[in-house]
């Protein structure tokens, strides 16, 4: 790495002062600007027009070539926000860099001056508060500054950079749209895959990383439970879905405790239950909706049979007619893969961050039961990929938390707020050093 920092200083011929650092110094306010601006005006989910524009035009400028609007949404006229931004730089590799650009329908209670007042209509007619809760803000403002650095310093390197602005990350949605609609056949299969999120657990200034499992599968179930229903006077007249779903939510807590081998990591909840309508009427049926996460695919496919296995055990039971089966539907388009990050890949960034940061700003992240579409990119494991964090934390209120044993606000609420000029920085150094060392080791 200190070889690198000389070779750039000398080829860019801007003196010492120039390296990666303060270069990355160079650009922070107007990245911070930009950031503001992104966190001021959220958009939520399928909405990212406006984000989308803003990427598109700054890698235009930094003189990328841009294509908009790249993505199909399954089952949908929906139109895709992608942006895919691509700098070809002489033979070598080609690396993807990923940023998602979705908010959340959250009400900012940051106190920010440039906190969130965006709100949206839904279909319902309701105003729905917008606000970015999840630092996707960070990514995007983090993209378009490695944009700029890497397209200012590309006498250091020889390959493609591929950039990815992506939509609907909450969603579950957007990789797959965009992968869908040919992208590595449009625009080149990369050869590594990397990708960052901003951490609401660790300070700003460090930065987070592990070979292996970082993110879980994730599966969004939609049960019906069928009975037969009537007056709740005479249930003996009747096949009451309401019992054979409490039955059910307590029949699924067996599956991980019992079925599933204890060193494998796997979630079954119960999200929601919906039924009935009356105190004293019996209902046709119950509605359930269901997450499983796990990190193993034939865990996965176990979970996913025990669950119609159950449900159909409990119906049988209850002696409900053949043709009131209960209905158990995995929704196709919600489904996202694990990430495993590639363990050289991992090991070698892990490595040069500990360089650029010193060791002790380096964390190892263990893996969430969380799920993060990002593992598209990787074609379950054909390409290399890491995805690393960022920590987003102020490091003063850290420390204080630290020592009081308060809760810090979590990604997903209202008070999130990174430390933005801290967290831009870290993540647009470790991006870079990155990246450099990708080029230069394949
Ligand atoms: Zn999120
Ligand atoms: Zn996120």
């Amino acid at each position: 790495m200190i070889t690198r920092v000389v070779l750039l200083c000398s080829v860019v011929s801007c003196g010492w002062c120039q390296t990666v650092e303060s270069l990355v110094e160079r650009q922070l306010g107007s990245i911070l600007t930009l950031y503001r601006h992104v966190h001021a005006n959220p958009e939520l989910s399928y909405h990212e027009e406006q984000t989308a524009r803003l990427i598109a035009e700054e890698l235009r400028k930094a003189g990328y070539s841009v294509t908009e609007h790249v993505g199909q949404y399954s089952n949908s006229t929906q139109i895709c926000y992608g942006v895919v931004g691509v700098l070809r730089n002489g033979s070598g590799p080609t690396v993807l860099v990923r940023a998602d650009m979705d908010a959340l329908p959250v009400e900012e209670k940051t106190g920010l001056p440039y906190s969130s007042t965006r709100t949206y209509r839904s279909e319902r007619g309701e105003t729905v508060p917008i606000m970015h809760a999840c630092g996707h803000d960070v990514h995007v403002a983090t993209l378009i500054g490695v944009g700029r650095l890497m397209a200012q310093i590309r006498d250091q390197w020889r390959g493609t950079l591929m950039l990815i602005g992506q939509p609907a990350e909450e969603r579950g949605a957007g990789a797959r749209a965009m992968l869908s609609d040919s992208l590595y056949q449009r625009f080149g299969r990369p050869d590594v895959v990397l990708g960052l999120h901003t951490d609401a657990e660790h300070p700003a200034g460090t930065v987070g990383v592990a070979p292996g499992p970082t993110t879980a599968s994730v599966d969004m179930i939609d049960v019906t439970i069928r009975g037969i229903g009537g007056h709740g006077a005479y249930p003996h007249t009747a096949k009451d879905p309401i019992v054979m779903a409490a039955e059910f939510v307590m029949a699924l807590q067996t599956i991980v405790s019992r079925q599933v081998p204890p060193r494998e990591p796997a979630v079954v909840t119960v999200g929601s239950i919906c039924g009935g309508t009356k105190h004293n009427i019996i209902p046709d049926e119950v509605q359930l909706q269901l997450t499983v996460r796990t990190y193993n695919d034939r865990i996965r496919e176990q979970i996913l049979a025990a669950i119609k296995a159950k449900a159909y055990g409990i119906a049988r039971a209850a002696d409900v007619p053949t043709d009131h089966m209960p209905v158990v539907y995995v929704r196709p388009d919600e489904h996202t893969p694990p990430q495993h990050n590639d363990t050289a890949l991992a090991q070698r960034l892990e490595h040069i961050f500990q360089r650029v940061f010193g060791k002790e700003n380096v964390y190892r992240t263990e893996p969430t039961m969380g799920g993060e579409d990002f593992a598209y990119y990787r074609l379950g494991g054909a390409i290399p990929s890491c995805f690393f964090r960022v920590g987003g934390v102020n490091p003063a209120v850290y420390a204080q938390a630290q020592t009081s044993g308060e809760q810090l606000p979590s990604l997903h609420s209202a008070r999130f707020a990174p430390d933005a000029e801290q967290t831009l920085r870290t993540a647009m150094r470790a991006m870079i050093h990155a990246l450099l060392d990708v080029f230069s080791s394949r």
